[in-house]
C-alpha cells in the first residue's frame, strides 16, 4: 500500500491526518459525498458517504466504494510527458512541470498571434474542466465543449426545454421516492448506478409503485417491473406516440392540467388519431393489449408518475423529437411540477471570486455551427473536430486542443474524424490521472492527481434542497501529479494572466465563496456538505397555481412554437430507421454497475468485479452461428471496422434475436493499461455511422450493426 507522506501543504491543521476529511466521488458525475477515512499513518483506510447528502444518502455505489483504486492503480500517470520530436511518433519522454507548460504557453502565444486566441479549444469532463475553462475564457476563447452534451443528454434537455421551456440538468429533479408508475425507455437505472436515483428507485418498488420497461434487452430494471416491453429497436418513438393515442382517446390525460397549463391539445390530438395500437403493433412489435394495459396503468397514477427522460439518448438522430414526445406524455399525466412527477429544483449559486472580465471572444462555438442544429443548447464537440481538420478549411480553424478527463476515442463516433484532426492541429494537450487512449495522440501529458488528492470548486447541484459539498485533499498527490487548479494557474501566469490567478492556492477562492455563502473551511471540514433554505418553498405547484413557462406562447407547448419557427416538426413524427442486413445484428450498448464508462476498467478493485466485457447473443443466434458457452468472436460493423480484440459470447434469452449488447468502456488497445488492455471489445470503435440530430446536433450511435468473426471454439463446449 502506497504510504501519504507529510499533508502541510494542504491543511492549516496536522490534526486532521486521523480524521474523516470531506470529498465527493468524481468515478462518475453523480458527485456523491463522502467522508474519506484516514489511519493513524495518515493512509487512506476506505470511503464512504455523507449521511445527509441527497445523492447518496449515505452509501455509495460500488464504484464510488472502489474509487479507491484510482488512487492506488500502479499506471497512474505521475510525470509531465512530451512527445520525442523526430522519433517514431509513440515515444515520450519525462519532463520537468516548468518545461512542459512553458512549451505549452509559448505554442498558445503563437496559436493567439497567427489564429487569435479562439483557435485553441478545449474537450473536458469532471471537475478539473472548470479551472481550464476560467483559464481559456481568461486567455480569450470561449471555445469548450463537453461531449456530455452532443453525445449523450443534449437530445433530452432541448425536448424538455421545447416543451416546458427549461431544461433537465444533473441530477434530473425526477421525484422518483414518491412515484407511482415510473417509466424506463432504454434507461436501464440499476445497471446505470446512478446512485440517489437507484435508491429512490428501490423504495418506490417497496412502496407498490409500478415500473414499466421498454428495452429490447431483459435489464435488471426490466426484471423488478411489472410490464417489460421488449420493443423491436429504432422504434420507440412509434410507441410512445401510440400512448398518446391512448390516453387521448380514452380520455385518461388530466383535463383540468391540460387545460390551464398546456398550448397545442387540438393539433396534438389531431396528429396522433392514426397512431393505434395496432398501428404500433406493426411497427414495434408490442402487443396492443400490452400497450394499451401500460398506457392505463400511468394514468392510473397519474399525476404521480415518470416517464423518465434517460440519460444518454443519442441514439437515431431523432432524438429530440423522442425526447419531445417523452416530455409530452408527461404533461398529458399531469407530472410536471407534481408530486411523484417532477419536482421544482433549486441550487445555491456560488459567487464568483473576483477576478477581472474576460476578454472578449471575437467568435465562438456558435459560429462552428455554420448554421446547423440551430437549437443547440451548448457547444457539440465533433463541430469542433471538423473545424479542426484543414481540408475542411473551416472559416473559424480550431489549431489547438486542451483535453482534460475525456477519452475522445473511446467516447466520440467515428474514429476516422478524431485521428485526421489530430493531424492537422498544432498544439495537443492532454490532461488525465491515467494512460488512457486519449494520451497516446497528444504533444504533452500533463498528470493530474485523483480527486482523493485535490481540492476543486464547491459542488453545488440541483435538488430538492439546495446543498454545497466541500472536496479537500486527503493525501498527497502521488509522485509529481497535480491538481488541475495548480496546471491552470501555473499555465496562466506563463501566459502572463497573472490578474486572473490573484491567489497562491486554491483554498483562497475556497474560504472567500465559503465566506460569502455565510460558511467556513472549518465548518466545511466537519460537515463535509451543507444545506442552505429554498428560495420558493414548495416543490410543486400549488393548488390552481400557473406559472408562467419559458416558451413563446407561455405554456407547456404541446405542439412546439419554437420548432415550427425553425422549419422543424412542431409535433414528434415517427420515421423507420435503416434494418440490419442479412447476419448482420444492431450493437447496443450499455453500462454495468461497477464501471463508468472506459475511466474504470483497469481499476483493481471493480476489475475484481467485472474483468471484461461480453457480447449477449439469443439462442436462437446461437444455434444458427453455432455458438456454444464460451465461443469468442470478433465483431465486424457495416463499413468493414473489426473489433481489435476477441470477446466471449454470452447466450441469453435476455436479449432480443435482431440486436447483440456490449458494456460499454472495455477494449483499451494501449498497453500502458495493463490490466485493462485487450479485455474486451470496444463499441465506439464499431460506431462509424453516425446519424446526427439536426435541432440540436446529438450524433445518434445505435444505428450500426455488427456482425461474426469466429476466432476460437471452446474445447468440450455446450450450448
Ligand atoms: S453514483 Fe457511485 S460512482 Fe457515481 S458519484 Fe456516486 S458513489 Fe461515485
Amino acid at each position: 500500500m502506497l504510504k501519504a507522506s507529510s499533508l502541510a501543504q494542504y491543511t492549516r491543521s496536522p490534526e486532521w491526518a486521523t480524521k474523516a476529511i470531506p470529498n465527493f466521488c468524481e468515478v462518475c458525475f453523480w458527485k456523491c459525498a463522502k467522508w474519506v477515512n484516514l489511519d493513524e499513518d495518515g493512509n487512506i483506510r476506505s470511503l464512504k458517504g455523507i449521511d445527509d447528502d441527497p445523492h447518496c444518502n449515505g452509501r455509495l455505489c460500488p464504484r464510488g466504494t472502489g474509487g479507491l483504486g484510482m488512487y492506488y492503480d500502479k499506471d497512474r500517470l505521475t510525470t509531465p510527458l512530451m512527445r520525442v520530436e523526430g522519433g517514431d511518433g509513440q515515444t515520450f519522454k519525462e519532463v520537468s512541470w516548468d518545461e512542459a507548460l512553458s512549451f505549452i504557453a509559448e505554442k498558445m502565444n503563437s496559436l493567439k498571434e497567427r489564429y487569435g486566441p479562439e483557435s485553441v479549444a478545449l474537450f473536458n469532463h469532471g471537475s478539473s474542466g472548470k479551472h481550464f475553462t476560467h483559464l481559456l475564457k481568461a486567455f480569450g476563447s470561449t471555445n469548450i465543449t463537453a461531449p456530455s452534451y452532443a453525445q449523450c443528454r443534449g437530445p433530452r434537455e432541448v425536448g424538455f426545454k421545447m416543451t416546458f421551456g427549461q431544461t433537465l440538468g444533473s441530477p434530473e429533479p425526477t421525484d422518483i421516492r414518491d412515484t407511482r408508475c415510473l417509466v424506463l425507455i432504454g434507461s436501464h437505472l440499476g445497471e446505470n448506478m446512478h446512485n440517489g436515483q437507484v435508491q429512490e428507485m428501490s423504495d418506490a418498488i417497496d412502496q407498490g409503485a409500478d415500473i414499466i420497461t421498454v428495452d429490447p434487452r431483459y435489464s435488471t430494471a426490466a426484471s423488478k417491473s411489472r410490464y417489460w416491453l421488449p420493443i423491436k429497436p429504432s422504434t420507440d418513438l412509434a410507441l410512445l406516440l401510440s400512448w398518446i393515442h391512448v390516453i387521448i382517446e380514452e380520455g385518461l390525460y388530466d383535463k383540468d392540467y391540460v387545460e390551464k397549463h398546456t398550448y397545442g391539445f387540438d393539433r396534438l390530438r389531431h396528429h396522433v388519431k392514426r397512431m393505434t395500437p395496432e398501428w404500433c403493433y406493426g411497427i414495434t412489435t408490442i402487443k396492443p393489449d400490452l400497450i394499451r394495459k401500460t398506457a392505463r396503468t400511468m394514468a392510473g397514477a397519474s399525476p404521480a408518475v415518470i416517464v423518465h427522460p434517460g440519460r444518454h439518448v443519442t441514439w437515431y438522430g431523432d432524438d429530440t423529437q423522442r425526447t419531445r414526445a417523452i416530455a409530452i406524455l408527461n404533461a398529458l399525466l399531469g407530472s410536471w411540477g407534481r408530486r411523484g412527477g417532477f419536482y421544482f429544483s433549486e441550487k445555491v449559486k456560488i459567487p464568483s471570486f473576483p477576478t477581472p472580465d474576460y476578454p472578449k471572444a471575437k467568435w465562438s462555438w456558435r459560429e462552428l455551427l455554420d448554421g446547423k442544429y440551430p437549437l443547440a443548447g451548448l457547444s457539440v464537440s465533433q463541430t469542433f473536430i471538423e473545424a479542426s481538420i484543414a481540408e475542411n478549411k473551416s472559416e473559424h480553424p480550431i489549431k489547438g486542443w486542451l483535453v482534460s478527463g475525456t477519452n475522445l476515442p473511446l467516447t466520440i463516433p467515428d474514429n476516422s474524424r478524431f485521428e485526421k484532426a489530430v493531424q492537422d492541429v498544432e498544439l495537443f494537450v492532454a490532461v488525465d490521472t491515467m494512460p488512457m487512449e486519449v494520451t497516446g495522440y497528444a504533444d504533452v501529458v500533463l498528470p493530474e492527481c485523483t480527486y482523493l488528492e485535490r481540492h476543486d470548486d464547491l459542488r453545488s447541484s440541483p435538488h430538492r434542497q439546495p446543498y454545497i459539498a466541500l472536496r479537500m485533499p486527503a493525501v498527497e498527490p502521488l509522485g509529481d501529479s497535480k491538481p488541475a487548479w495548480w496546471m491552470a494557474r501555473e499555465l496562466g501566469l506563463k501566459l502572463g494572466l497573472d490578474a486572473y490567478f490573484p491567489y497562491e492556492h486554491f483554498e483562497e477562492v475556497l474560504e472567500w465563496q465559503l465566506k460569502q455563502l455565510g460558511t467556513s473551511m472549518e465548518e466545511m471540514q466537519m460537515t463535509g456538505i451543507k444545506r442552505f433554505e429554498r428560495q420558493n418553498p414548495s416543490l410543486y405547484l400549488k393548488d390552481e397555481e400557473v406559472p408562467y413557462y419559458n416558451t413563446l406562447s407561455g405554456k407547456i407547448e404541446l405542439y412546439s412554437t419554437e420548432l415550427e419557427q425553425h422549419g422543424f416538426d412542431p409535433l414528434p413524427n415517427y420515421v423507420a430507421h435503416p434494418e440490419p442486413p442479412d447476419n448482420y445484428y444492431r450493437l447496443n450498448y450499455g453500462r454495468a454497475p461497477m464501471h463508468t464508462f472506459s475511466r474504470t476498467s483497469n481499476n483493481d478493485y471493480l476489475t475484481d468485479l467485472m474483468e471484461t466485457n461480453t457480447v449477449w447473443v439469443n439462442p436462437r443466434v446461437a444455434k444458427i452461428w453455432g455458438f456454444k458457452k464460451g465461443t469468442k468472436v470478433k465483431l465486424r460493423n457495416q463499413d468493414g471496422v473489426v473489433s481489435d480484440f476477441p470477446i466471449e459470447v454470452r447466450i441469453t434469452e435476455r436479449i432480443r434475436w435482431d440486436s447483440i449488447y456490449i458494456v460499454h468502456g472495455f477494449g483499451h488497445n494501449n498497453k500502458k493499461l495493463t490490466k485493462a488492455y485487450g479485455k474486451g471489445v470496444n463499441d465506439t470503435a464499431l460506431i462509424t455511422k453516425v446519424m446526427t440530430d439536426p435541432i440540436m446536433g446529438g450524433t445518434g450511435m445505435r444505428g450500426n450493426f455488427v456482425t461474426f468473426e469466429l476466432i476460437e471454439e471452446p474445447e468440450n463446449a455446450t450450448i
